[in-house]
């Protein structure tokens, strides 16, 4: 346990890692310090939370986030990204080109959420888009440590990318491919057909003593995503090959 850490309401995953379940939606937001860069994965839910993270983050890492993954489009993991100005923003590829005409909805789906209208307006009117598509797998050098985006999608959406941080343990961000606080949410831009295979990819990179972090909900093992996987493909009747 890390005293500063959890004072200021993160939970440290490993040396080089953390998380924090923000309040309302109880979304997720990862951290990841390397030597020379930072990467926070999702940026809060609006710019009020992203100011609030961005204040946080500096004070635990002593420097300023330098890179940001969206791991999927959905408002409550993106809207709070125009508080980092100057950070590289990634995003499975064709997310940017989602967001880009999908401003209208995100706006909606916000409010719908409970988020007060002039605030998602604002939200969604400096709406930042992920410059750098991540299609397959890419490899961020942080100084120290080499992070994983992997495009495993789709599945929860059309478009979710995953973290994976190497270390003594190693740590993933599933977005919300994977949530322990509840049912796994699937919209109508949810994939489910190829949720289950989805889950299968991040289950072989990740392996079977990663922590895995959900979008929503407690971390939880290997056996939790396969249990989950297993559940989804019979929700979804999606029959195994
Ligand atoms: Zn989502």
């Amino acid at each position: 346990m890390d005293v500063r850490w959890e004072e200021a309401g993160w939970e440290r995953l490993t040396g080089r890692s953390g998380r924090r379940r923000l309040p309302v939606w109880d979304c997720t937001v990862g951290l990841v310090v390397g030597d020379e860069s930072v990467l926070l994965v999702d940026p809060g839910s609006c710019l009020r939370e992203g100011a609030v993270l961005r204040g946080e983050a500096e004070r635990l890492t002593g420097r300023r986030v330098t890179h940001i993954a969206f791991t999927h489009g959905h408002f409550d993991h993106v809207l709070g990204a125009a508080a980092f100005a100057g950070a590289e923003v990634y995003g499975a590829v064709g997310l940017d080109s989602l967001l880009s005409v999908g401003r209208e909805a995100l706006r909606l789906s916000a409010v719908h959420h409970g988020m007060a209208q002039e605030e998602a307006a604002r939200a969604v009117e400096l709406l930042v888009l992920p410059r750098h598509p991540v299609s397959g797998e890419l490899t961020l050098e942080l100084g120290g440590v080499q992070v994983l985006l992997a495009n495993v999608g789709p599945g929860h959406t059309g478009h979710d990318l995953a973290v994976f941080v190497p270390g003594e343990r190693e740590v993933v961000f599933c977005g919300d491919l994977v949530e322990e606080s509840g049912e796994p949410q699937a919209g109508r831009d949810a994939v489910p057909a190829r949720w289950p295979a989805a889950l299968d990819r991040l289950l072989s990179l990740g392996g079977e003593d990663a922590l895995y972090v959900p979008g929503h909900g407690a971390v939880v093992g290997a056996d939790f995503v396969r249990a989950q996987r297993a559940t989804l493909a019979a929700r979804f009747g999606v029959s195994e090959a």
